[in-house]
């Protein structure tokens, strides 16, 4: 079996690298151009001839535009990076018969009420983002490919830059830290998304009736100002010398944005637990984990 894997050194997209590499053979393109294969998505002429020139039987495309607050002034390239190139990959799935496995956010949904959003509620973007991302959406359903896609919310990994380290950064200086409550959401693993990523991989080749749009989130709920307090309590608790005495819960509208964020950002998930038999653990422990993994602990 042949995977291409997009967007290879993301958050998601990294630890794909390491998930999908079990199940076949496994290209992984960034946005540089290896060997005659273009994982740019901006370039869509070249993003078709590549899959073309690799006849995948998987594409799964962890690459997006994720600025969000940047999206709002620089629309023609989260529309293109996001929305375009989406429909380009589901096209050339289409003529390959092949499958595409993609990754959306709840910030299609209007962050209204306190009900975790189910597949098959109305959708409704309050930014640039999310508007883009739904577009991606939009045009895998409407290509008519088998595909997935999995609408995931509030992602960390142990790589790179994340919420964490910036709260322990800050929590390492400053007294006072002020930090959103009414936000609410799960936090979720990149190699939680990852792994159930590859699980799907391999149902789905026997039950092509699984496709279809699933929402993916770790379990249990929290604003930011529960998830900073929760980084902040374990690094403490396990020696960590840091300035900070109090953690302030704030309303978003005390932290303004060029993006306006959803409230309400939390993920109903039976749908995926039910049709795919697994299980989604709590958020606390992919995040205590992160935590042990970046404090060394
Ligand atoms: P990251 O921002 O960590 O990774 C996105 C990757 O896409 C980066 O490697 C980036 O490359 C790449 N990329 C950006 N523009 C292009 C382009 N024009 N061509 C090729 N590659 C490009 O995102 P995540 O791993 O966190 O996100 C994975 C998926 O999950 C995305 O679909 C995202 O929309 C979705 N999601 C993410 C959430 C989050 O909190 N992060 C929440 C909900 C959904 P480079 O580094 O070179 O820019």
């Amino acid at each position: 079996m042949k995977i291409l894997l997009f967007g290879k050194n993301g958050q998601v997209g990294w630890e794909l690298q390491r998930s999908l590499a079990p199940l076949g053979d496994l290209i992984a393109l960034d946005r540089q151009t290896v060997d005659g294969l273009s994982g740019d998505l901006f370039n869509l002429d070249a993003l078709r001839a590549t899959i073309r020139q690799v006849k995948p039987d998987f594409i799964v495309n962890a690459a997006a535009y994720t600025a969000v607050d940047k999206a709002e002034s620089d629309t023609e390239l989260a529309d293109r990076v996001n929305g375009q190139a989406s429909q380009v990959m589901a096209e050339e799935a289409l003529s390959l018969g092949a499958w595409l496995i993609h990754y959306s956010t709840d910030y299609v949904f209007s962050g209204k009420g306190s009900t975790p959003w189910q597949e098959t509620d109305a959708v409704a973007p309050v930014n640039r983002y999310g508007a883009s991302k739904l577009a991606g959406e939009q045009a895998i359903i409407e290509s008519g490919c088998k595909y997935l896609i999995f609408r995931t919310s509030w992602v960390y990994g142990a790589r790179g830059n994340n919420f964490a380290k910036t709260m322990l950064r800050l929590a390492k200086d400053r007294e006072t830290l002020s930090v959103i409550a009414d936000q609410i959401g799960a936090p979720t693993g990149a190699d939680l998304i990852a792994d159930i990523t590859a699980l799907a991989v391999q149902q789905v080749q026997l039950r092509q009736e699984l496709a279809g749009l699933y929402h993916l989130a770790a379990s249990g709920e929290v604003s930011w100002h529960g998830y900073a307090s929760h980084v902040i309590s374990f690094a403490q608790a396990n020696g960590e010398q840091l300035a900070v005495t109090s953690i302030h819960p704030i309303e978003t509208t005390a932290y303004p944005t060029p993006a306006r964020r959803p409230l309400n950002s939390r993920l109903n998930t039976q749908k995926l637990r039910d049709n795919f038999s697994l299980h989604l653990p709590d958020w606390q422990s992919g995040v205590t984990r992160m935590l042990r993994e970046v404090l060394n602990k």
